[in-house]
């Protein structure tokens, strides 16, 4: 009987049990998963030697990622690991029936293709909170296969299989689910609010912080009850509940202005999720995915919070990110000054230093290849032109210089904030293109503003502001901008594309 046949007639233990050639020593440096029957050998290997090339090419991916002329590049190495761990996993001894397998990679290529094709680059962000989800669930439902498995998959009753966990295993398979759980409704309210399904604002009351802390101190006193005493599936479950219900009240009380920070978070969350996984099942390429996962997506909310110049604290039990209009000072009694194209192009068409900001409204309009075109004018008619990217400018990390990018904008023209500020104060023309939190002063200027301390462009200190937009709208946070009727800048209204095409043929005439 083969090992397929075997394990049809065995449900409860899928592959055939003998004592020869198991084998607990590494195989290529990787210590293999806890002990199963024997392989063979030739198996073991290609499974092995797919995790690790796996692993090396996440590695390899993400380090490309970390600049944008290879990021490309890192997409492609990263899913191509994604690819060998997959083939790995496919052939473990583990699995005895392909069928449910099929059925989840069409069911998952029917949601994935779809989600990757046709969403657009202006709802990232909520895009990126739902693969979170998906992910945090996988992991979540994974810790619960494995705790049913102890209980009901030997044959023997309920409690005595799980009761027979290790203590190891079982702080590994809580972790999992614990945060898994907690990621997967954290990222869906995430989802809802920036896809406006709800109320952006904080929801707050009374004690909400205590309550909070704690639910969560009572659900990890579960955890570490359920590490000495594995058996109590009641708890167990409970436990699951509870880290839903701390997910989404945790996510509730932030505003929408942080929901990348928070998603970031949730990644990180999400990825250490997957590496508790990797340890509850013995797998070595979850554990090394997961670890590198839960570590950027860290560094990354790190990044984030800095560029907003928010502590860690702040965003998580602040209540920030309401659109508050109260307290910001206010503009009324002041005028903004429009400009036509035309004279716009004059500015820029004899300008000799031009800064272009650009920002979400470029994106919406999905502006960058006519931006290129104008630069190029400028360029040719001597004037110097440089990009200035905030790292929060749009709606996800790096959305300018992916766009950019794509328009083919030299990697060397673009300009970190902390470098291209001094450079201001000697621009002849700040060309702002649908940018409007990342370069308000009042987080300069203004205490009582919620993004006070934010770190903006100073485009203020330009000598000439043109700003591209199509109102006088606020932009992310719901603020004001007092920029627009500082009286160096002209506001250029309409369709950052459309407007862009109008300079470019204004300055081509010049
Ligand atoms: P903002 O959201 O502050 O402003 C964008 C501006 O673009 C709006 O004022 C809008 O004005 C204008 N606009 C929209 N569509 C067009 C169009 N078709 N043509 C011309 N203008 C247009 O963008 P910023 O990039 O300045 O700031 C990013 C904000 O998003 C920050 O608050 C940041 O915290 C937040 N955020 C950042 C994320 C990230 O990771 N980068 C993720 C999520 C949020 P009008 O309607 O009048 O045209």
């Amino acid at each position: 009987m083969g090992d397929r046949e075997w394990s049809r007639s065995h449900p409860s233990y899928p592959v055939r049990k003998t004592s020869a050639s198991w084998n607990s020593e590494s195989v290529i440096g990787l210590v293999l998963p806890t002990p199963h029957p024997p392989l063979p050998r030739m198996r073991e290997y290609f499974i092995q030697a797919a995790y690790l090339t796996a692993s090396v090419l996440f590695i390899l991916g993400l380090k490309s990622l970390t600049r944008p002329e290879k990021a490309q590049r890192g997409m492609q190495q990263a899913a191509l690991g994604m690819l060998v761990a997959i083939a790995g996993t496919l052939v473990h001894h583990d699995i005895v029936r392909y069928d449910w397998i099929i059925g989840g990679l069409i069911l998952g290529s029917l949601i994935g293709y779809p989600l990757g094709m046709f969403v657009p680059m202006t709802a990232m962000p909520q895009r990126i909170a739902i693969s979170h989800m998906f992910g945090a669930l996988a992991a979540t439902l994974v810790g619960v296969a494995e705790y049913w498995q102890h209980s009901h998959g030997n044959g023997v009753g309920s409690a005595e299989g799980t009761a027979a966990i290790s203590q190891g295993k079982m702080a590994a398979l809580g972790f999992e689910v614990l945060f898994g759980a907690l990621t997967v409704t954290g990222s869906f309210m995430a989802f809802g609010k920036l896809q406006e399904i709800l109320p952006g604002r904080p929801i707050t009351y009374r004690g909400q912080n205590v309550i909070n802390l704690a639910l969560f101190a009572a659900t990890l006193g579960i955890f570490v009850y359920l590490i000495f005493n594995p058996g109590n599936a009641v708890l167990f479950y409970t436990m699951i509940a509870l880290a839903f219900v701390i997910g989404i009240l945790l996510v509730i009380p932030i505003g929408g202005a942080d929901m990348p920070v928070v998603i970031s978070l949730l990644n990180s969350y999400a990825g250490l999720a997957s590496a508790a996984t990797g340890f509850a099942i013995g797998n070595n390429v979850l554990i090394i995915a997961g670890a590198l996962d839960g570590a950027s997506g860290f560094v990354l909310s790190i990044i984030m919070s800095k560029a907003m110049n928010r502590s860690f604290g702040n965003i998580l039990f602040g209540a920030f990110g309401s659109v508050v209009t109260s307290t910001a000072r206010s503009v009324t009694g002041l005028t903004a000054r429009s400009i036509s194209a035309e004279d716009a192009a004059m500015q820029l068409g004899y300008a000799q230093s031009v800064i272009v900001v650009p920002g979400y409204g470029m994106a919406v309009a999905q502006a960058q290849h006519q931006v290129r075109e104008l630069a190029e004018l400028i360029e040719k008619k001597g004037g110097e032109v440089k990009y200035a990217i905030h790292p929060v400018a749009g709606r996800m990390p790096g959305h300018m210089n992916v766009l950019l990018a794509e328009a083919n904008v030299p990697y060397d023209r673009l300009y970190d904030m902390d470098d291209i500020n001094p450079e201001f104060e000697r621009a002849d023309v700040a060309l702002v293109i649908g940018a409007n939190d990342v370069v308000n002063p009042a987080a300069r200027m203004d205490p009582g503003s919620p993004i006070y301390g934010m770190p903006i462009l100073n485009v203020d200190s330009a000598k000439n502001i043109i700003v591209l937009k199509r109102s006088m709208n606020p932009g992310f946070a719901g603020i004001e901008n007092e920029l627009f009727y500082n009286a160096k800048t002209s506001m250029l209204f309409g369709d950052a594309k459309a407007s862009l095409a109008a300079l470019v043929g204004e300055v081509r005439n010049l």
